[in-house]
């Protein structure tokens, strides 16, 4: 196993103006684990789910060669529930509901088969348990990556610079990347992020793309432009399993290398949102990856003399 993931795996109520649904498969696990199937890499979870949680999610992961051993099951718990509502412009939403259920009380427990992982891609969840998954892995992985948000700059400041200043890669949006630097200029946010420990820094724009930081060096990329978005939800998750698919796949860990997986996570986030939840995900050809990857490449390739 050379990709460990931590994160959630969850049931999610999206509604965006385009309709709404029931209780779908969702969590910030899944959408990654999905992700990094489409890139032909094998992944392990490590989560918890209630007694509510279908066998047939579970297996519709596995049958994607994402390993489930590390998903915990609580027989007579409920699983993490998450409901949002997005606004018109689709790119900001409400957080409706959130049920922790089990999450409340996760202790991650790292199969013998994923404790060697090469590269472990932490989640958004509280940092306290990304450090814990850290400290757990028999030796430290080549390349740690974090996710987190705002939520986590809120509530567990101290743990979160603790697992900042242990992260190789972090990526966040625009305004969580100025809440945690208190810097409006993105540039010199990301250098004051690189200060507290991670090498490379990821700033997620949404439908504006993403940057690349690393040491004096900028890497900039458009989202891809689409007629529709449909349902934003999972996006920034897709996005990580993508890259860090791409990553181990390569097996390098510099910038150039980063730059070229930041095109397909970005390439792979942009099916995400055509469909509601992990839908779109679930259906994509290797064909139909390969040709959003070159439709990205001429977007953004040109020459000029100056
Ligand atoms: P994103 O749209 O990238 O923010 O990710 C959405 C996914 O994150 C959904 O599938 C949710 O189940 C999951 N999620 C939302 N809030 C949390 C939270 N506090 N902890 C863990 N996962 C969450």
């Amino acid at each position: 196993m050379k990709l460990l993931v931590v994160g959630s795996v969850a049931f999610d109520a999206i509604e965006t103006p385009f309709g709404k649904t029931n209780k779908i498969l969702g969590g910030a696990a899944t959408y990654i684990g999905l992700a990094a199937s489409l890139m032909n890499v094998k992944s392990g979870i490590v989560s918890v789910v209630g007694g509510d949680f279908p066998q047939q999610y579970l297996d519709l992961l596995e049958s994607r060669g994402v390993n489930n051993d590390g998903i915990e099951i609580v027989k007579d718990g409920k699983t993490f529930f998450w409901s949002g509502k997005y606004h018109n412009d689709l790119n900001s939403r409400d957080t409706l509901v959130t049920e922790v259920n089990v999450l409340e009380h996760f202790d991650p427990k790292i199969p013998q088969s994923m404790e060697d992982a090469e590269v472990l891609l932490l989640g958004n969840l509280h940092p306290g348990v990304q450090l814990s998954v850290l400290e757990k892995m028999k030796k430290r992985p080549k390349l740690v990556i974090l996710d987190t948000m705002n939520f986590w700059m809120d509530t567990a400041w101290d743990a979160l610079m603790q697992m900042v200043a242990k992260t190789d890669v972090i990526t966040i949006n625009d305004e969580e990347a100025r809440q945690l630097s208190g810097e409006y200029s993105l540039v010199k946010a990301a250098k004051k992020i690189h200060d507290m420990g991670p090498d490379f820094v990821i700033i997620k724009k949404g439908e504006h793309g993403a940057l690349l930081f690393h040491e004096d060096r900028i890497f900039a990329i458009p989202a891809m432009p689409l007629e529709e978005v449909f349902d934003p939800t999972g996006a920034g998750d897709t996005f990580a399993g993508g890259f860090a698919a791409y990553l181990v796949k390569k097996e390098e860990f510099d910038f150039e290398t980063m730059k070229s997986a930041l095109i397909v996570g970005s390439a792979l986030a942009s099916f995400t949102v055509e469909k509601f939840g992990t839908e779109r995900l679930q259906e994509i050809t290797e064909g139909e990856l390969i040709a959003r990857i070159k439709q990205f490449k001429d977007l953004t390739t040109f020459e000029v003399e100056v």
